[in-house]
């Protein structure tokens, strides 16, 4: 029996490099190039070296402070209020659909990738009402289509949309759904998971009921809470309608306003890495420095990976500096198994894809990382392609 956690090494252990230094984080982890959890700067992690107690009047400040800063980035100060969930994303987005949709309401979910299904199997197993319109992994919903079935199914109630859907990477028009949810009087949920805090979602000028998101994706704080901004009035009618007693936004709220605390154990360090992270954000220039700086990532790495041969899954119009779908190359010389364990050697931890429509694998953008990093990512794919003696990223036959 061994019994130190220093066992174990450093995460995703790379200590049997053969090859150069590798790329590595502040704190000489692999850099992860995936859509959350994602490198967070040594500052975030090191705001976790304390103990609260739950009860304790810095937590509960540091806890009010971080309510508060999501609200102002979404733009819903004295309209809007972050009520917290313990957990990952879906837990948030979980806790948003059974809060929001009442048992006899109806939903409609808008799918064009995996977390379009997890939506709507969430209102199934919910028991809610729920019906979807499907599209292709890279096509945005068609608005004209969405405006009919607004138009007539009358016992819609409620309308789901993720802002940007990871599975892919592509930007779905969020702005101009809420336009048409709300010309119709029903009432929009937002899954901004992968997009709040890098790309603009301003509830002065997108209207919606409520909105989920992480401490983990853009705001780049660790895994642990989900959040979901709601809109004062809507919450306010939403007493009674959770189906479960941990996700009931409503009592979570009421929780807050009563007493200032959760109603069960909140993952305190998270919270305080976040308030962290949050601090961190502004200095950069809040959601417009975020994003430049994930544009730009996004912009080295397509070009970099396209002049390779690689091609996007996605044109550019459609693509969120967020992550990047690429096409599996065609040549047989290429193993993703082995690009895959190049890569991560090298220091670089890449993301399978996971799409229906195309084989494919993913590079995200998001995190503590910089321009010089993708640059660094792409002399690894360079490398390992070099090593695989693949030529071209991209159709082989045609570009031999
Ligand atoms: C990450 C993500 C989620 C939540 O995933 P968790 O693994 O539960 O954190 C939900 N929706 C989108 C679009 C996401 O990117």
């Amino acid at each position: 029996m061994t019994g130190s956690l220093d066992d174990y090494g450093p995460p995703d252990d790379h200590r049997n490099m053969t090859t150069a230094k590798p790329a590595a984080s502040e704190t000489g982890d692999p850099l992860l190039l995936t859509p959350g959890p994602l490198t967070t700067s040594i500052t975030v992690k090191q705001a976790m070296v304390h103990d609260w107690g739950s009860r304790d009047q810095g937590f509960i400040a540091i806890n009010k402070m971080v309510l508060e800063k999501i609200v102002e980035l979404a733009g819903g100060e004295g309209t809007h209020v972050t009520v917290p969930v313990q957990g990952s994303g879906t837990f948030a987005v979980e806790a948003m659909i059974t809060s929001f949709v009442p048992k006899m309401g109806k939903l409609l979910v808008l799918i064009n990738g995996a977390y379009g299904h997890r939506a709507k199997k969430i209102a199934e197993i919910a028991g809610r009402g729920v019906i979807s319109y499907e599209t292709p992994e890279d096509t945005p919903p068609d608005l004209a289509k969405l405006d009919r079935l607004l138009a007539d199914d009358k016992a819609i109630t409620h309308v789901f949309a993720v802002h940007c859907e990871t599975t892919s990477g592509v930007l779905n028009p969020i702005a101009e759904t809420a336009a048409l949810v709300a010309k119709h009087g029903r009432r929009l949920l937002v899954d901004s998971m992968s997009a709040f805090g890098a790309l603009e979602l301003d509830a002065r000028k997108v209207p919606y009921d409520a909105m989920a998101s992480s401490s983990n994706k853009c705001l780049e704080g660790v895994p642990g809470l989900g959040f979901v901004v709601c809109r004062k009035t809507a919450l306010a009618e939403c007493k009674g309608n959770a189906t479960t007693l941990v996700l009931d936004l409503f009592e979570q709220a009421e929780g807050f306003a009563k007493t200032g605390q959760y109603r069960f154990t909140p993952p305190i360090h998270v919270i305080v890495a976040l308030g962290k992270a949050i601090e961190e954000h502004a200095a950069e220039g809040g959601v417009a420095g975020r994003g430049k700086r994930y544009r730009e990532n996004a912009k080295v790495l397509i070009d970099g990976m396209r002049a390779m041969g690689f091609r996007t899954l996605l044109p550019d119009a459609l693509q969120a500096p967020i992550i990047v779908t690429f096409h599996m190359p065609t040549d047989p010389k290429f193993v993703f198994q082995r690009f895959y364990d190049g890569l991560k050697d090298r220091g670089y931890v890449i993301y399978p894809g996971k799409l229906t429509v195309a084989d494919s694998f993913r590079i995200g953008c998001i995190g503590r990382l910089y321009p010089k990093d993708m640059k660094g990512a792409l002399a690894a794919v360079r490398d390992v392609l070099d090593e695989m003696r693949v030529s071209n990223g991209g159709q082989a036959l045609a570009a031999e």
